[in-house]
């Protein structure tokens, strides 16, 4: 079967799943979400392009933006990054603040919200939220060739009316001494990194750096790209990591507007939208459409 029938077949079977998961409502520019959207988009490592369904519409990619910032955090300061954040999974909800006390203020990794907004707080170094925005920006959307991606101002406000409880995972670390900026600050450039607006495609062709392979583009050298994907597959889907890597079998980064990103090493980057999550604060369908879709192309980082 060839990857445009695959995702066909995905597609029919994912426009009338049931259970379609909750969306999520503690940011309530998110809870208006149509939960009955789904998209999915691969980038093959040889340069084609295969889409199904609502691959075209934009959503808000909320986490899988720790990967973006993630990439330019260790090419600014490379491994020292480390001593301020962990790589282990966490066995805890995204959210959770349960850890960092045991732990005296060092998030166990930088897909955490926690230890994302070390990772941001890292790249504000320096420099304004508007210098840290504008390079990010521009490495997405170099990532993707598509200038027109953005952040969504809206969401962006949105969360940060309702942002208390990153503000207490910041206030938190900087009583740790792990925070290098007003605690407001680093808030402020995390929630509007999490309001970047993508749709399948552009996310699937903005994953295109983590595949690797000659075709592909290089945007950071082999060994913070073989981290990333370490991170992405043992934490990137916060308590649910394990069954991630069981069900699919290659690394991925979720985000509670519903997407997910995927990394067939030298094969593919694939992108996923259903808003609905899990009990995990995954997309429900994406995780199945990304099982199917795994299973059906033998894609797996295990033979
Ligand atoms: N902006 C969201 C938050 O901080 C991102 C969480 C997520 O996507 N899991 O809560």
């Amino acid at each position: 079967m060839d990857l445009s029938e695959i995702l066909a077949r995905i597609g029919r079977d994912m426009a009338v799943a049931p259970d379609r998961g909750k969306v999520a409502t503690y940011i309530p520019e998110l809870a208006c979400i149509d939960p009955a959207r789904f998209g999915m988009a691969v980038a093959t490592a040889d340069g084609q392009l295969f889409c199904v369904g609502d691959a075209e519409v934009p959503f808000s990619i909320q986490s899988v933006s720790k990967v973006f910032t993630l990439a330019l955090a260790l090419g600014r300061q490379g491994e020292t990054l480390w001593q301020r954040v962990g790589r282990e999974p966490s066995g805890h909800a995204f959210n959770s603040i349960l850890q960092l006390e045991h732990e005296a203020g060092i998030p166990r990794n930088p897909f955490i919200n926690a230890g994302a907004l070390v990772v941001t707080d890292a790249l504000l170094a320096g420099r304004s939220r508007d210098d840290v925005l504008a390079e990010l920006l521009g490495f997405v959307r170099q990532a993707a060739g598509d200038d027109t991606i953005g952040i969504d101002a809206a969401v962006a406000a949105s969360e940060a009316a309702h942002g208390d409880r990153n503000a207490a995972l910041a206030h938190f670390m900087a009583a740790h001494g792990n925070l290098r900026n007003p605690a407001h600050e680093t808030c402020a450039a995390y929630f509007n990194q999490c309001a970047i607006e993508m749709s399948c495609r552009q996310l699937a062709l903005a994953g295109r750096f983590l595949v690797g392979g000659p075709d592909m583009p290089r945007r950071i050298p082999p060994s913070p790209l073989r981290r990333i994907l370490a991170l992405m597959m043992t934490c990137g889907h916060y308590d649910a990591s394990g069954d991630f890597a069981f069900r699919v079998g290659l690394p991925g980064k979720s985000g509670v507007g519903g997407g997910i990103l995927v990394i067939a090493p030298g094969r593919a980057s694939i992108a996923v939208w259903s808003p609905g999550l899990n009990t995990n604060g995954n997309s429900q369908l994406g995780t199945i459409a990304m099982e199917r879709l795994a299973a059906k192309t033998d894609w797996t980082v295990f033979s």
